[in-house]
């Protein structure tokens, strides 16, 4: 499988000095990253909003390496959110945070992380809405949920992701359910060892199914992030079965990936929340789009050979 390599081969240096220098990177970035600050985003956020879309809003970046860099995500944070209490949106545009990006994997990062997403939770609280935290690789996940439990008693609303792929996650998911939380259940983006996680796509579909069976039948918010047809089918059959009304649970897809289906959704009457990325350090986030799909890495090589 090629998706396992190109996330293996996104860690060298010299990768990332290849990618981020190509010419064509920045056309082909563009389709997942569509803006670097936050007035190329805003007009984004209008656009979408607009045609009934909600959005959660990533400021890219995560391998940070001091304790300013955090404090300057923070900040990033902050800024957009200030913005945003401007456009009143509220709970429709949501923020999505990784807490490698506040600090998470430095010295004293757990306490670090904890300090700097803290205010950009509260910043959100103020204007009506929320945020929730992304899962990142397995190590770091026992930090993340502390985190997610610890803020939920002041902000019960912020979120959290469980990734299917991972052994661990039928468990999180029947704690989270129990505990009424708002979850975002994924596949899973990282490179992960066959001692923590599945590694063939017929037994992470099946963890998947499982894992939103209990979600839905649980007392939480389920947020569905897939683009796969058959899981999202499967969804709206689950929450139906469990009851749910449409405002009752919400799918999510990521900035451009299946455009027509986000509509779709949402003209079926569905919430239908788009995780939209910006920001210029967009090197981790694109590889991951790179390494989902093998023809988008297709594409990127056939256009760096045209250019060249
Ligand atoms: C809203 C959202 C938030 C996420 N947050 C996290 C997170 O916090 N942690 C984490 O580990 N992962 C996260 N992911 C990524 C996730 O784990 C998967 O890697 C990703 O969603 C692809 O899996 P899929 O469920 O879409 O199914 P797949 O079987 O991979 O894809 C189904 C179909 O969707 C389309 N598709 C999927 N990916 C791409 C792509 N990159 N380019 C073009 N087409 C594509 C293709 O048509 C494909 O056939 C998130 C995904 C979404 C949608």
């Amino acid at each position: 499988m090629l998706g396992p390599v190109i996330l293996a081969a996104s860690r060298s240096d010299r990768m990332r000095r290849l990618i981020s220098a190509a010419p064509v990177t920045k056309q082909v970035v563009d389709r997942f990253i569509p803006g670097e600050t936050v007035a190329d985003i805003v007009p984004i956020i209008r656009d979408l909003t607009d045609r009934g879309l909600e959005l959660t809003m990533d400021v890219v970046g995560e391998d940070i390496t001091t304790p300013e860099q955090a404090t300057a995500a923070r900040d990033a944070y902050l800024e957009l959110i200030a913005r945003l209490k401007d456009l009143e949106l509220g709970e429709k545009v949501e923020m999505s945070v990784k807490l490698s990006m506040f600090g998470q994997a430095l010295e004293g990062g757990h306490e670090l992380a904890l300090a700097n997403v803290r205010p950009v939770v509260e910043a959100a609280a103020a204007i009506g809405t929320t945020v929730t935290l992304d899962a990142e690789d397995h190590t770091t996940l026992d930090s993340m949920f502390a985190i997610h439990e610890e803020l939920r008693k002041d902000f019960p609303q912020t979120g959290c992701v469980i990734q299917a792929y991972l052994f661990r996650t039928e468990a999180d998911a029947r704690r989270l359910a129990a505990a009424g939380s708002r979850v975002r259940l994924v596949k899973g983006a990282y490179k992960e060892p066959a001692e923590v996680a599945y590694q063939q796509k017929h037994e992470i579909d099946k963890a998947y199914v499982r894992i939103l069976k209990t979600l839905m039948e649980g007392e939480g918010y389920p947020m569905i992030g897939s683009h796969d047809p058959r899981l999202i089918a499967i969804a709206q059959e689950l929450a139906h079965q469990a009851g749910r009304k449409l405002d009752e649970y919400e799918f999510q897809m990521l900035y451009g990936i299946r455009g027509d289906e986000h509509l779709r959704l949402a003209a079926e009457g569905h919430r239908m929340r788009v995780y939209t990325a910006y920001g210029t350090d967009w090197y981790g986030y694109f590889m991951r789009r790179l390494a989902e799909k093998p023809a988008n890495l297709r594409f990127f090589l056939r256009s760096m050979v045209s250019k060249g």
